[in-house]
């Protein structure tokens, strides 16, 4: 394959000279994504990193150059490479940027598998196997995890650590696993553990959707899984939750263990399999990253000649759940809920979904709610799944940027349609001494049927 390059700096004097031929790092169907650059330029405006210190390989375009660079072997695979490449966000601005239709996220996760698999320290190597093999595929061991991290933060010492950080009193080393302290999610007072895999619709069922609960949401938005049942309920659905789901592979697979992400994709297929998906008229999901990974199932497995094709067909039943109730309508009595709130567009759900219109008709039909729109409200807040635990200065200058735009709405209330924007905005909010008041589209609609059940039943 003959290829003319532009040379590169990568921001730390090395240039990536011209070479053509495919040499290893991306399989054929990887590289073919990425050789659909076309360098134009138009994706670096949208890129957070970029924009935040204006390198070219932090950019998508210059991502894209080192990766091919170190596929057709012009450039090794050095500490620097790798910084840059990690530094990502995945939140994949750049794919609707891109004329070329780009799949920026397919060619990042199939670069950090290589960098995990064959360039990374073992300890690295033992931290990836721990949370993504040990503790994330396993709901009861995230509910153990759970109760002792409760504990901890029922304690005294997180607020003293806040004191101690907000006095300087701490060797900069000890600042960051400070701030990382504070970063970490306020867990639910409960782990969202269903009674029973089938909760019935109130009133007439129209339909019947199976539900993901997720592996955060569980243990840090137990009550937002909860008000999803609620809503899908109160709006005729049957809604089934198998108790041997997993953990969707998101998280895994964005840091490079696509083989992690695969087995808990086939433990998926085979939970809902159990039920009889093809009879579903919809699989719901209400965390934007876990939507955008449980969509792709048929990429994940496609290679998987006994998954492949059971694949494709689950993956073709998902739904955001702000996409399934806009498409079927919401028939539950609604009350006023007197608000006035700003939305954030996901990553996963704008760019990874191209999900946009829904959410925000959802939040239009609840009577009472003021809906203020901020400026780019599309672009990334730095949260990124675990990012903002691992590049906590970047994460933290995005969200910078992002904050503005919130509070120049006037505004506190910020709704996104995934755990990772919330505990970030909650974050920003605290940061800024206001209430931290992010909430799920989910947790609005649910409030608004509570008030309107409550009404009817008065009349
Ligand atoms: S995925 Fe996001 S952070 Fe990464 S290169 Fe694309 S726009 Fe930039
Ligand atoms: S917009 Fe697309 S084609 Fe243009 S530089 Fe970015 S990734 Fe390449």
């Amino acid at each position: 394959m003959a290829v003319t390059e532009p040379k590169i700096e990568t921001g730390h004097g090395n240039v990536v000279a011209e070479s053509p031929g495919l040499q290893g790092f991306l399989n054929e169907r990887d590289y073919e994504a990425l050789v659909k650059c076309v360098h134009c330029g138009l994706c670096l405006n949208e890129c957070p990193t970029y924009r935040a210190n204006g390198l070219e390989p932090d950019s998508p375009r210059g991502r894209l150059y080192l990766i091919r660079a170190v596929s057709e072997g012009t450039l090794p695979v050095s500490d620097e490479v790798v910084d840059h490449l990690q530094l990502c966000l995945v939140c994949r601005a750049c794919e609707t940027a891109c004329p070329s239709n780009v799949q920026f996220g397919q060619v990042m996760e199939a670069a950090r598998h290589e960098i995990l698999t064959h360039h990374s320290s073992r300890a690295r190597k033992v931290l990836s196997w721990l949370f993504f093999r040990q503790l994330f595929p396993h709901p009861q061991r995230l509910k153990r995890i759970g109760q002792v991290l409760r504990l901890y933060q029922k304690s005294p010492f997180p607020r003293l650590m806040a004191w101690v950080l907000g006095r300087h009193l701490l060797p900069k080393k000890l600042e960051r696993l400070a701030l990382m302290e504070q970063m970490a999610p306020q867990l639910s007072a409960r782990f969202f553990e269903p009674a029973t895999e089938r909760a019935p619709a109130q009133g007439e069922r129209r339909y019947t959707v199976g539900m993901i609960s997720g592996c955060i949401m569980p243990l840090a938005f137990a009550e937002t899984n909860e008000a999803t049942v609620r809503v899908l309920t109160a709006n005729g659905c049957d809604v089934i939750l198998p108790r041997t789901q997993r953990c969707c592979g998101a998280l895994a697979a964005h840091s490079g263990d696509g083989d992690a992400s695969a087995d808990l994709a086939r433990a998926n297929i085979e939970a809902f399999e159990a039920f009889g998906f093809d009879n579903l008229d919809s699989i719901i999901i209400n965390a934007a990253g876990c939507g955008a990974q449980l969509k792709n199932y048929g990429h994940v497995l496609q290679d998987d000649p006994r998954y492949a094709e059971r694949a494709a067909r689950f993956a073709a039943k998902v739904e955001d759940v702000s996409e399934f109730l806009a498409r079927v309508g919401l028939t539950a009595p609604m009350g006023e809920v007197s608000r006035s709130v700003t939305y954030q567009d996901a990553c996963h759900l704008v760019h990874g979904q191209k999900i946009r219109a829904q959410p925000r008709e959802l939040l239009l039909s609840i009577p009472g709610l003021d809906l203020v729109e901020m400026r780019d409200a599309s672009r990334c807040c730095g949260s990124a799944g675990i990012y903002n635990i691992v590049h906590p200065q970047m994460s933290m200058d995005v969200l910078d940027a992002k904050m503005e735009n919130v509070l120049a709405t006037g505004t506190d209330c910020v709704v996104a349609g995934n755990p990772g924007c919330l505990l970030q905005f909650n974050l920003g909010l605290k940061q800024r001494g206001h209430q931290p008041r992010a909430v799920h589209l989910v947790d609005l609609l649910d409030e608004s049927i509570q008030k309107g059940v409550a009404a009817g039943r008065e009349q």
